[in-house]
């Protein structure tokens, strides 16, 4: 097997890159099946923090690929490492959905009204009184963390607005943009890597379908990096772009020749 890259770990973002909702990319599951026979470490990253992880255990397995728990970090994981490590103690009022909910607590971080720190995620489920209660304790001065900075998420009726939009809606009312992103293209989603591999960062490679998040991810990282056209960015996106990939392809169906 002839390889369009030369790496021994592949992270792959999943929405735009291995499936579109509930619709694979051509065989994206095939491909994946090939690099594991040969040998090559397969990850999902995803920023998507309105599920938990054994939702996507479920989803991919689902679509056919016999996905392992432990080869899927989101930016859940990573904000969870990022507080337990850096803001060991500190409280937060999360505005996310129950599984983002239940995750934060079961990590043993202290959930409460009158929080240290406010968490913001991809909340489904957000209603006026949660980005109200977030305004006042951002007003009283309490940290601002997000779990990622992605603007919409694509879903097959239409996008819809993701953390970075919140983000923008409290910074109009707050005066305030978060102090630290937790998901791609930000650091503590690498420390999560960090703890997975031990590859030499030039064998590692970051494949994705967005430029500000995925392929900004692994240039910050000294990651390769494949942009895979077949989500939100398009060829004329990708030339007026500051932010440029290893390599551009298809679809992720191309890395192997
Ligand atoms: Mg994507």
């Amino acid at each position: 097997m002839k390889l369009k890259i030369d790496a021994d770990v592949f992270l792959f973002d999943l929405d735009g890159t291995i499936y579109l909702g509930d619709k694979l990319i051509g065989d994206s599951v095939g491909t994946l099946m090939k690099l594991g026979e040969a040998g090559k470490k397969v990850f999902f990253l995803t920023n998507n923090s309105s599920r938990d992880k054994s939702e996507y255990v479920q989803k991919i397995a689902r679509l056919g690929y016999p996905v392992q728990p432990e080869q899927i970090l989101t930016s859940t994981m990573a904000s969870i490492q990022y507080l337990t490590t850096r803001r060991p103690g500190k409280s937060v009022f999360p505005v996310g959905t129950p599984a983002f909910v239940k995750e934060i607590k079961e990590a043993g971080i202290a959930v409460k009204e009158d929080a240290d720190i406010v968490l913001l995620a991809f909340d489904t489920t957000l209603n006026y009184e949660k980005i109200w209660k977030a305004n006042i304790l951002l007003e009283k001065g309490r940290e601002f963390i997000a779990t990622h900075p992605d603007i919409v998420c694509p879903s097959d009726i239409g996008d819809m607005p993701d953390v970075g939009s919140l983000m923008a809606l409290l910074e109009c009312s707050c005066g305030r943009a978060p102090s630290v992103i937790c998901g791609k293209p930000y650091s503590p989603m690498a420390e999560i890597i960090n703890t997975r591999v031990s590859a030499p960062k030039e064998k590692i490679v970051m494949v994705g379908d967005r430029l500000y998040t995925d392929i900004l991810f692994g240039i910050n990282n000294n990651y390769k990096s494949i942009l895979v056209l077949s989500g939100e960015t398009t060829a004329e996106m990708l030339v007026s772009s500051g932010v440029q990939p290893t390599l551009v392809l298809p679809t992720v169906n191309e890395i192997i020749e």
